[in-house]
């Protein structure tokens, strides 16, 4: 509005505030974005990228109505989880299998259907907490299962846990210590130890896996991160893990184990408030199929496509950026510069690993320090926001989750974004 008294703003300037705000209703929200953090799968970004093939059986499951609880072959009802129940039992080595809205959700679910009442036994090294909303003591009490904690920060031994079983305990559970590592003096149960302890006395043992990739990340020069088809062989009698962390689907949260626990789970009504929709299931079974043919996987998964590009790679694009850049950012007092650099996996895998990667780095000259923050900004403001990181008085693109397909447009937008005006 107009305040009285004040001179009426001339017309092209209200024109121009009329289109910005229509523009900006006109698009959406949930905005796509350049993630040049270095951190492959950001959570706060959306995690996982999913591969064309997920995409296509997703598009085509929104598209049409699918046979999602529906046996084609008798006309009776069906199961949604056998979507991809059996793919999940083939490639976990699992007897069953079932698929819930993320892992904090698999986690919560598993502990309500089998331990609500009692006591539930994990080591104090295990007690983690994921990004600030998922903390397994807090989950536990939500679920209605008291915790127990043994031995220490640093070291666990077989008889803490042989010692705290009594006749209210429900459960051994392990979890993953998927965004930090114990280092130093230290001693964990393993898996192993940990399932004859409990079957010694007729109870399950469960392993949160956080991330649990179905393949052997070492073939890629990876750091190794346990597989659901090693805690299942070491013993474990239930596995939880996300859908869109390593294993590079869309959100959801996967059981697999023992039939008869599974089936418990899948009666708890629950699990009714806590089921994936038809979309998921169909991009689920897609990256899931994916794994049957593991050579293909660096090409065919986005997310492994990515932590896979060697170091080269983003060199060789940071040396195609840098001209047009650096002549954008001219009359800037920075300096634009091509610099190795670490992209992490994120999303809590594998903490203290990190990939050599590559990008463009910009320092300020002189003592302008506002001038990073204010390119940081600029940057965010783009029509497709390009999101860096500020580390040691300097912006850095990790160029890692930069498709080359998508450099040209990519640069047209920083052309168009940062013209002299
Ligand atoms: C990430 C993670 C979770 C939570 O999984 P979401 O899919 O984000 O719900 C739970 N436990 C562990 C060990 C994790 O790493």
């Amino acid at each position: 509005g107009i305040a009285q008294g004040q001179p009426a703003p001339d017309a092209d300037a209200l024109i121009a505030a009329a289109g910005a705000r229509l523009q900006a209703r006109a698009t959406p929200t949930l905005k796509r974005v350049f993630n040049l953090t270095g951190t492959v799968l950001h959570t706060n970004l959306g995690r996982a990228v999913l591969p064309e093939a997920a995409i296509a059986a997703m598009v085509d499951a929104a598209r049409s109505p699918c046979a999602l609880e529906y046996d084609v072959e008798t006309g009776g009802r069906g199961d949604r989880d056998d979507v991809v129940n059996d793919l999940l039992r083939e490639l976990t080595g699992a007897e069953a299998a079932t698929v819930v809205n993320n892992n904090a959700a698999a986690v919560f679910l598993l502990l309500n259907t089998l331990a609500q009442r009692k006591e539930v036994i994990v080591s104090r090294g295990e007690l983690v907490e994921i990004g600030g909303a998922f903390r397994v003591p807090d989950i536990m009490k939500r679920a209605g299962a008291r915790l127990v904690e043994v031995g220490c920060t640093n070291r666990t031994h077989p008889k803490d846990f042989e010692e705290a079983i009594g006749p209210r305990t429900g459960l051994l559970m392990k979890i993953h210590t998927s965004n930090y590592a114990v280092q130093g003096f230290t001693a964990s149960v393993g898996q192993a130890d940990m399932a004859r302890i409990a079957h010694a006395r007729g109870l399950p043992f469960v392993e949160d896996l956080g991330s649990g990739t179905l393949t052997d990340l070492e073939r890629w020069n990876l750091p190794h991160e346990p597989t659901p088809r090693e805690a299942i062989e070491s013993g474990a009698d239930l596995v939880t893990f996300s859908g869109d962390k390593l294993l590079g689907g869309p959100q959801a949260g996967i059981l697999v184990g023992r039939k008869d626990l599974i089936g418990k789970i899948k009666k708890n009504p629950l699990k009714r408030a806590l089921r994936v929709g038809k979309i998921t299931l169909a991009g689920l079974e897609a990256v899931l199929r994916l794994y049957r043919d593991p050579d293909r996987l660096p090409e065919q998964l986005a997310t492994l496509h990515l932590l896979t590009r060697p170091q080269n790679a983003m060199l060789a694009q940071a040396a195609r950026l840098h001209g047009p850049l650096a002549a954008l950012l001219a009359d800037r007092p920075l300096t634009v510069s091509i610099e190795p650099m670490l992209s992490q996996i994120g999303s809590g895998s594998l903490p203290v690993d990190r990939l050599p990667s590559a990008g463009l780095v910009f320092r300020p000259i002189g003592r302008k320090g506002g001038i990073l923050n204010k390119l940081e900004a600029r940057l965010r403001g783009l029509p497709v926001p390009v999101i860096g990181r500020i580390a040691d008085d300097a912006l850095h693109l990790d160029l890692r989750c930069l498709p080359e397909a998508d450099e040209a447009a990519f640069l047209a937008q920083l052309s168009a974004g940062f013209a002299p005006c």
